[in-house]
């Protein structure tokens, strides 16, 4: 039985200590343990309270996670121990002396009292893996802080810090001192004022006053329509506290709780969010990367552009407490850059998430220098200019006679080839892509681009670096895009022949809202500035793509998207709410007509599939050339870069529940309709169908790149 609990006599107290190393979760040694000494200080006449605490740095982390899926366990299972503990006629008091989540918090639920270490952690953070605290948590945390505080936590997920925990009643008391002692301390109070018990169920003052509230309960349901927009556990977690309000008594509460939690644990949602959980942490193993690969030390930044994305990654790192010196060779870009930054300091400040304090000492740590050479005592230096290639190229030489033996030499580049890139200097090997999603600061995803020369120490450093900046760091291979932005082309691309083909932009971006994404594609180029890529062909000699003369008529006629309130659509002065305008529809049809498309219906199903498909088609080439290592690494850059609703799980993962054999069958049909290139089906794609495999098989040790 994996993990104890040990049992220790103090005075007429029993101290049950739970001993899982290192975050103690709730394995079945555990659950054992806390039934088997409750039952023993029940039956020692001697002992007058119980006192449970963790060992090592956790109170109880959760679940035991490898217990997943696993066949059922020996002894109780967590209901059952809770069951015992509730039950106890004498007072047990939960020291918390550090985390405390799911299962974890549930356990100190069932406890009479909660006495909390300040810098202990708690919270019910089921949700982020599609599922509900189902061990009464939803029907004991709402008669503690009421339906609406608990509606709050147990949907956000989020850790609540026990300062807060106390202001809202979560714990009673907060230790100044060692949390065992105090936990006793506080036994023995209880035992010295009457020894009694104060059991969560019986508690009713704080939802009595929200019994019969629909109008609550109905604003909270359109919140969480907008905010968890398509989710399936967040809804089920409000019917369980509209239960734990409402229903008859804390056990006809229970029965909901347990139906909501079966219906989320048979949910697709449920498996794609855990197969978002272990990518995640998959997409930091690097299988040729050596464990013990020494790591450069980073201990200061430079970056190179004051832009969007230099000034976003400047924040980066400062949020991390690292220094970075930040250069434009534009003096008013410099200053601007600055500007901006401040500016989104003091927004954060304005919304009370950062002390001004916290935000002056961010900004100090971010150095402004017009001068070049001030670079070269960055450990890293992040070059973020314009997407040019001769002018990265430029700026790659300078490098050599400026840095320190061993810095890494990153570009930000969206696509550029970082090979191309890393020979103009005399260390190719120092070299790699560091490609940050835009605003820099609030993006997830950092894609960590190898070149070919790029050396193990570069590679796993840039990992961990991207780790100390708070990102999900995922490798890619050198190629045009890399991941995310050689896989979106072919998404956007299909949007935009379907408006040729009949399609509106309303109905596509409608398919994709529907879906889970922010927005759709049209609604997105118009956020973005059509403008933008409509200058960038003017200045190659102007494109002959059939997908390039919508957007180009459209800035002809002055449609530059919402920044001057037209573009695909029409927007209202102050509003962003995409409205159809007439003039841009009549565009799309004269075009179309002019270059001989002939117009048909298409259902939503058709605009799915040709709107995502070719993310699948382009990420299993990227799978089968080796650029991307696992579909959960491409998943992972979806899912954290690009807004693909982490409820599906990804592209990949997409097309592994919709059956491989039918996605090709479909990919199969649209390249014989239209011979595009991006729908020639990948190889990879063709043998995992013809040998009954998913996209979930494959690593790098299965991908034959030959
Ligand atoms: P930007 O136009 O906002 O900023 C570029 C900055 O580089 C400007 O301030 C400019 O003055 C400065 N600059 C130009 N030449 C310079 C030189 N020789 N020395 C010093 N500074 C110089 O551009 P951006 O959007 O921040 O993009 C920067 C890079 O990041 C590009 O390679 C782009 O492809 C990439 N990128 C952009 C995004 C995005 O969404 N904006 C996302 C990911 C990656």
């Amino acid at each position: 039985m994996k993990g104890t609990v040990h049992y220790e006599e103090r005075d007429g107290i029993a101290l049950l200590s739970i001993d899982n190393p290192p975050v103690n979760p709730l394995s079945t040694g555990v659950r054992a343990g806390l039934c088997d000494g409750v039952e023993r200080a029940l039956g020692d006449d001697n002992i007058k309270a119980i006192v449970v605490t963790g060992m090592h740095r956790a109170f109880i982390a959760g679940a035991d996670i490898s217990e997943f899926g696993g066949p059922p366990t020996d002894g109780p299972d967590l209901g059952e121990t809770l069951a015992d503990m509730e039950a106890s006629t004498k007072p047990i008091i939960a020291a918390i002396n550090g985390t405390a989540f799911g299962g974890g918090l549930e356990v100190a639920l069932c406890c009479d009292y909660r006495i909390a270490s300040p810098s202990a952690p708690v919270g019910l953070p089921e949700v982020k893996l599609g599922l509900l605290p189902g061990a009464g948590g939803t029907q004991r945390l709402p008669r503690l802080i009421g339906a609406e505080a608990a509606v709050q936590a147990i949907i956000s997920g989020d850790p609540i810090m026990a300062p807060d925990a106390l202001a809202l009643g979560i714990v009673d008391r907060i230790a100044s001192g060692d949390i065992v002692e105090e936990g006793i301390a506080y036994a023995e109070e209880i035992i010295a004022a009457g020894s009694a018990t104060r059991k969560i169920r019986n508690i009713e003052e704080k939802i009595a006053g929200d019994r019969g509230n629909d109008e609550l309960f109905d604003r909270i349901e359109n919140n969480l329509n907008k905010s968890h927009r398509g989710q399936f556990a967040p809804v089920q977690i409000l019917e369980c506290i509209r239960a734990a309000v409402n229903a008859e008594d804390f056990d006809a509460g229970m029965a909901v709780e347990q139906k909501c939690f079966a219906a989320c644990l048979s949910h697709p949602q449920r498996e794609a969010l855990i197969h978002i959980f272990f990518a995640e942490r998959a997409a930091n193993k690097i299988p040729d990367l050596p464990k013990d690969v020494p790591l450069l030390e980073v201990t200061r930044g430079s970056i190179i552009g004051a832009g969007t994305m230099g000034g976003g990654i400047a924040m980066c790192f400062a949020n991390a407490g690292i220094p970075v010196r930040i250069h434009d060779n534009d003096p008013e870009n410099l200053a601007r850059g600055m500007k901006v930054i401040e500016g989104n300091y003091a927004r954060t400040v304005s919304k009370g998430r950062l002390s001004q304090g916290e935000m002056d000492n961010r900004l100090s740590l971010i150095i402004p220098t017009e001068n070049f050479d001030d670079l070269g005592d960055g450990d890293v230096i992040i070059e973020a200019v314009y997407e040019n290639l001769e002018l990265k190229k430029e700026i790659f030489s300078r490098l050599d006679g400026i840095v320190k033996e061993g810095t890494i030499l990153a570009t930000n580049t969206s696509g550029l080839d970082v090979d191309a890139i890393a020979a103009v200097t005399s260390r190719p090997d120092q070299v790699c892509g560091l490609h940050f999603f835009s605003p820099a600061n609030v993006m997830p995803l950092l894609e960590v681009v190898r070149g070919k020369e790029s050396s193990p120490v570069v590679l796993g450093t840039a990992m961990a670096l991207g780790k100390r900046l708070g990102k999900v760091s995922v490798m890619a291979g050198n190629c045009p895009g890399f991941i995310g932005n050689r896989m979106i082309g072919g998404y956007s691309r299909q949007a935009s022949m379907m408006i040729l083909e009949g399609a509106s932009p309303a109905q596509i971006d409608k398919v994709i809202y529907d879906f889970g994404l922010a927005m759709g594609p049209f609604a997105m180029a118009d956020m973005v500035g059509l403008d933008l890529g409509w200058r960038a062909r003017k200045m190659m000699g102007g494109s002959n793509e059939a997908t390039a003369r919508i957007p180009d008529e459209l800035c002809e006629l002055g449609r530059y998207g919402q920044k001057n309130g037209k573009g695909y659509y029409r927007y209202e002065e102050g509003d962003r709410t995409p409205l159809s305008d007439p003039e841009a529809n009549e565009v799309i049809a004269r075009v179309a007509g002019e270059l001989g498309f002939s117009r048909q219906d298409f259902s939503d199903d058709e605009i799915l599939k040709r709107c995502i498909y070719p993310l699948v088609n382009i990420g299993a080439k990227l799978l089968e050339e080796g650029y991307a290592l696992r579909a959960g690494d491409i998943d992972t850059v979806y899912v954290n870069g690009y807004g693909f609703p982490t409820y599906v799980g990804g592209p990949m993962w997409f097309a592994d529940t919709q059956g491989l054999d039918s996605v090709l069958a479909d990919i199969e049909r649209f390249f014989e309709e239209t011979g595009d290139d991006v729908w020639r089906p990948s190889e990879l794609l063709k043998r995992l169908v013809s040998e009954g495999r998913n996209f979930a098989s494959v690593d790098t040790a299965s991908v034959d790149t030959a």
